[in-house]
């Protein structure tokens, strides 16, 4: 197949795309129309927990599509039931919402948090999120992430997200008024570079918003299942949050996300929150199988060893060219540069013959690694391998 015979441009045109149809995927390798394999060091930004096609999300997919697809969110259903067991018994949370997209998740986060600013506040409003955070494309979102230019993008934004500074608690406790309701944060920041907050910071956090009547609201799309080698992020920090939302790696790929809160915060009533495909048997079904992965025994370690392995490697590189340094949590790691050739360097891995690689730069001078949390140790080492030669090629 020609990548000519596509014709790409009855596609709205919302980004700038290289000139290849992926047909297949296989784990951590992708084929493209020309038979080009790659090695996929991004699964869909963080998505493909289980990498490409896992036997046990088509098993699920088969099973319950012969079963039952959608009966509606007007009634129950048995996946859906399953995976918030799972879920609520794996963490702190007592009650769960099931959306379509992380963007959707955090949108009832911030419903939510306004509902039980009216019911506990005095119609206190006001989250207080992050610079450099990211929390979805629709418009309380976007008006909630800390993203450059976002706030004149689609002005006027949706009021009530004054910004605050990661890691600097003085910066939150000074946005505080009688208005605000919560603080929203990712533990760590994914588009915005791979930015842990420290645990002092969300420690801190938490005091603070129990001392000013506070919800602690955690966006987990990035984090949460498994990614950062722990089932969830905010277990490493020594907190408890009120509320936290999943997407990404919750489907594995396919569009699976979660609202969770803890009773005190889970004040909807009848009518305040819904959605079409929310919670349908199809998706949480994969849900569950995905799970039942993550939380199978080894699993969560070899994830860790994956991490060591590429957190090392990746510092290696760095000691080698003289580069900042690494940095991340578990599988999320990115790679610091010397100078703004991240592009470049993405470029040049995807082109080069005879397999790809593909590598995201989610700032001019950063490479991020977001791999199939079953990345095996084999791939890791041919992707360090690959961009060793690459650095050298590219800075050259
Ligand atoms: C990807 C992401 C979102 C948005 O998720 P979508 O499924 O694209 O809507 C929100 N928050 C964080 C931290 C993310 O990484």
């Amino acid at each position: 197949m020609e990548f000519s015979q596509f014709s790409v441009n009855t596609l709205m045109e919302i980004t700038s795309r290289p000139d290849l149809v992926f047909v297949r995927g296989q784990g951590s390798w992708l084929e493209d129309h020309a038979g080009k394999r790659y090695l996929d060091f991004i699964q869909g930004w963080a998505v493909n927990a289980l990498g490409h096609s896992a036997p046990e999300m088509q098993r699920a997919i088969i099973e319950q599509s012969s079963q039952l697809m959608n009966p509606s969110p007007a009634f129950y259903n048995v996946p859906s039931l399953q995976l918030a067991k799972r879920l609520t018994q794996a963490s702190i949370f007592d009650r769960v919402f099931f959306a379509n997209s992380g963007a959707e998740a955090n949108e009832g986060a911030i419903k939510l948090a306004r509902k039980w600013g009216r019911v506990h506040r005095n119609g206190a409003y006001k989250i207080i999120t992050m610079n450099h955070s990211f929390h979805g494309r629709t418009l309380a979102t976007m008006s909630a992430s800390g993203k450059a230019g976002w706030d004149t993008m689609f002005a006027p934004q949706v009021d009530g997200f004054p910004k605050a500074t990661l890691n600097d608690l003085e910066s939150v406790r000074a946005l505080i008024d009688a208005q605000t309701v919560a603080i929203m944060l990712e533990p760590v920041q994914g588009e915005g570079g791979v930015l842990p907050a420290t645990q002092e910071f969300m420690q801190g956090l938490r005091a603070l918003a129990d001392e000013h009547g506070l919800l602690l609201i955690v966006d987990e799309v990035q984090t949460g299942m498994g990614r950062t080698g722990t089932m969830f992020a905010y277990q490493q920090f020594g907190v408890e949050p009120d509320i936290m939302t999943l997407g990404k790696g919750i489907g594995g790929g396919v569009p699976l996300a979660a609202l969770m809160a803890r009773e005190s915060a889970s004040v909807f009533s009848h009518g305040e929150q819904g959605g079409t495909y929310n919670g349908n048997p199809l998706c949480t079904a994969v849900g569950v199988a995905v799970f039942d992965v993550l939380a199978g025994d080894g699993f969560m370690a070899s994830v860790n060893q994956r991490a060591q392995q590429l957190s090392e490697g990746l510092q290696m590189l760095a000691d080698k060219y003289g580069l900042p340094g690494e940095r991340g949590m578990g599988l999320l790691r990115a790679l610091c540069l010397d100078g703004d050739y991240g592009p470049a360097l993405v470029e040049a891995a995807r082109v080069q013959e005879p397999n790809g690689l593909l590598l995201n730069a989610p700032r001019p001078n950063l490479l991020r690694f977001m791999p199939a949390l079953n990345v095996s140790e084999a791939d890791t080492q041919t992707m360090l391998e690959q961009l060793d030669a690459l650095i050298q090629q590219v800075r050259d």
